[in-house]
């Protein structure tokens, strides 16, 4: 009886462990806490707005505070080219990630 316990939580922290390393690697979280924090991306992102310039969001104009760089795809983590992210402003980066994922 209580190796059919044992069994049973086991089998439930790994369940839940799995679910959780998949959603991981999948979801924004690894991108965010891990990939954005890179010295890959960080110094990619510096020579990127080295090389453009200040320029302004690319979906509604917004010039003169900070921007992030956009990635319009992943494919191309770790060795992005410079077509692959686009300049926007916060607001427009939360709408552009709320549409792309999640799917809530
Ligand atoms: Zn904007």
């Amino acid at each position: 009886m209580a190796t059919l316990a044992v069994v049973v939580v086991v089998g439930y922290v790994v369940g839940r462990w799995a679910r959780r390393v998949n959603r991981r690697r999948r979801g924004s979280r690894w991108y965010r806490e891990v990939y954005l924090q890179s010295p890959h991306w960080r110094s990619f992102r510096r020579g990127w707005w080295a090389r453009h310039g200040n320029v302004p969001c690319s979906v509604c104009g917004f010039h003169g505070g900070p921007l992030d760089l956009h990635h319009v795809t992943y494919k191309n983590l770790w060795h992005e080219r410079d077509e692959d992210v686009r300049p926007v402003c916060r607001r427009d980066h939360d709408l552009l990630e709320e549409r792309k994922g999640g799917g809530r």
